[in-house]
């Protein structure tokens, strides 16, 4: 059985595997490491994932979703044609995409898989996240924190021994801070905090407010939000490399932004980094002198206004000596060849935390309109662990005791995730007029809640029942709806996904130009009629040379 484990990213998706003691990246069917989280629906009502999917981003925005990891456990839906899908089900068709790259490569099934979460996801994204591999016929072995994947890679790596790490990880849609140390070959991880709505999507949203104002106040053209957004994008890849960049809104009309500009742009963002990394510090009980090294994971991080904000906050350079974007799909498949005992990976030992607490409201004597929230266990301690608390009825009349189950840090229960309710009767009199409510994380993170009363009766809490989570039998219903849908053929996807970028650049090119990748265009799909494989790849090889080029600013 390989040892799978899969980075399932808001932006992007990836996919390795644990062999020959050692982590391997799976490429896709375009020979990529990274498959864009994106899908899209064709005219002919096919779906398409990954490559062909981003293609279209920009051209057929209302037929294509991207970045629905960030609303996993909601329940939004988009519309792809017929079928209205939810973020699980989108993820599950990015999951089956993976799945079958992987045993292509492999050459044999796979099904049992690590999936790394942002070590911020609460208990409701967690458990969405499972439906969506389920969805995908995997199996989760367990769930790892994105942080402590990456730092498993950076721990294993390092000749020296005993260190304390801070791991930054600054994805597309989520920040996550990890504190870990890492000792005889044991990786501890002492704190997590994090921010499940601040990541890159959030800069280029920035960027892109500047560029529509601009470009309204000073040329007064109005373009599309896609279109403005793609630009934005580019700016912000552009200003990881360059200190300036140009972007060209129309012939003779140009706008220039810089990494000082950008700064300023980001201010607001570049401040909310602050507070959970100061958290972290607090609740692992250390000062920043105290940390070995500061290891920066996730695409964004890339981004100079990040690290010099970092280098400021910490007074010294961060470490980034692996690639970003792979760490944390290596890290997954380190953990995973950890869970199903790899012999290289014998002596290592990983523990890891929950960054919320959890608890149940209590009467609150002062104001009984707002209960207090009573943590059965507290914020980043070392799991799975069990708990247990006592509660009693608040009046002698009382013959049932009402459990609310959060989620969160607040004083007020009005503040935190409600999880679910649980209702236990209670004898009308006597010793046994109380509730026992013992509380479990996993190793993936997951609550279980079983609560005893005085006299034997034990109820679970079912968390399938709280709003926005998949029952079973939406589950049933979902793994239903996917198989009637048709998917575009993997196969075909990389002929797929040209197509898509030639008309994206066809949309936004004019006169010769645009003639000219009309005649690419149709030229191509006459040939995809044909269905002969020889004469279309070696076409598609002409046909990616000349877009290449054309991107590039070489043609003509
Ligand atoms: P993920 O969700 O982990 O795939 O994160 C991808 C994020 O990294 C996206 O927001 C990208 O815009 C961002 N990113 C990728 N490459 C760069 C780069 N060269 N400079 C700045 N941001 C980047």
């Amino acid at each position: 059985m390989p040892a799978i484990g899969i980075d399932l990213g808001t932006t992007n998706s990836l996919i390795a595997v644990y062999r020959d003691n050692k982590a391997e990246l799976i490429p896709n069917v375009h020979g990529d490491y990274l498959t864009p989280s994106v899908v899209s629906v064709d005219k002919e009502g096919q779906l398409l994932t990954g490559r062909p999917a981003r293609e279209r981003l920009i051209s057929h925005p209302g037929e294509t979703a991207h970045a629905f990891k960030r609303l996993i456990g909601t329940n939004k839906t988009w519309k792809l044609g017929k079928p209205r899908l939810r973020s699980e089900e989108l993820s599950s068709l990015i999951l089956k995409s993976l799945k079958q790259d992987a045993e292509n490569f492999l050459g044999e099934t796979v099904t049992d898989v690590v999936i790394s979460v942002p070590a911020y996801f609460n208990d409701i994204q967690r458990r969405a996240t499972r439906s969506a591999a389920q969805l995908a016929g995997l199996n989760v072995i367990q769930l790892v924190n994105e942080p402590t994947a990456g730092a498993m890679v950076y721990g294993l790596n390092d000749t020296e021994d005993d260190k304390k790490y801070m791991i930054l990880d600054l994805g597309g849609g989520t920040f996550d801070i990890t504190l870990l140390e890492y000792f005889n070959e044991i990786f501890e991880v002492h704190a997590s905090a994090g921010d499940n709505f601040l990541g890159g999507e959030d800069f280029t949203h920035l960027i892109a407010e500047w560029i529509n104002n601009e470009t309204k106040t000073r040329f007064n053209i109005k373009l599309t939000a896609e279109y403005i957004y793609q630009l934005a994008e580019q700016a912000k890849k552009s200003l990881s490399d360059n200190n300036s960049h140009s972007i060209e809104i129309e012939k003779d009309k140009s706008l220039t932004i810089t990494n000082e500009l950008m700064d300023e742009i980001c201010q607001p963002l570049l401040e909310k980094l602050r507070f959970p990394i100061t958290t972290t510090l607090q609740d692992a009980d250390l000062i920043p002198d105290d940390l070995d090294d500061i290891v920066l994971i996730g695409g964004s991080t890339r981004m100079p206004v990040f690290r010099e904000f970092i280098t400021r906050m910490f007074k010294r350079f961060p470490r980034q000596s692996e690639n970003p974007d792979h760490v944390v799909a290596k890290g997954a498949a380190i953990i995973a060849g950890l869970l199903t005992q790899n012999e290289s990976l014998r002596e290592v030992v990983m523990t890891d935390v929950m960054p919320y607490s959890m608890g149940v409201g209590v009467y609150n004597e002062s104001n009984s309109e707002r209960d207090i929230f009573d943590p059965i266990i507290e914020r980043n301690q070392t799991i799975p662990i069990s708990r247990e608390n006592r509660y009693y009825p608040i009046s002698d009349k009382q013959s049932a005791i009402n459990l609310n189950i959060y989620q969160g840090e607040s004083r007020y229960v009005e503040n935190n995730l409600k999880l679910g309710t649980l209702r236990l009767n209670i004898p009308k009199k006597g010793d046994d007029r109380f509730v026992d409510v013992r509380f479990t994380y996993d190793a993936s993170g997951i609550l279980e809640v079983i609560a005893i009363t005085g006299t034997g009766t034990e109820k679970r809490l079912v968390i399938e029942q709280t709003p926005g989570e998949m029952s079973k039998e939406e589950i049933e219903a979902a793994l239903e709806k996917l198989n009637n849908i048709k998917i575009h053929p993997r196969n075909m996807d990389k002929y797929r996904a040209i197509s898509s970028r030639a008309e994206r650049l066809y949309e936004q090119s004019t006169g010769e130009n645009r003639q000219a990748l009309a005649n690419f265009i149709q030229e191509f799909e006459i040939l995809l009629q044909t269905q002969d494989i020889k004469k279309i790849e070696k076409h598609f090889e002409d046909f990616k040379q000349a877009l290449d080029d054309y991107e590039h600013q070489e043609w003509f």
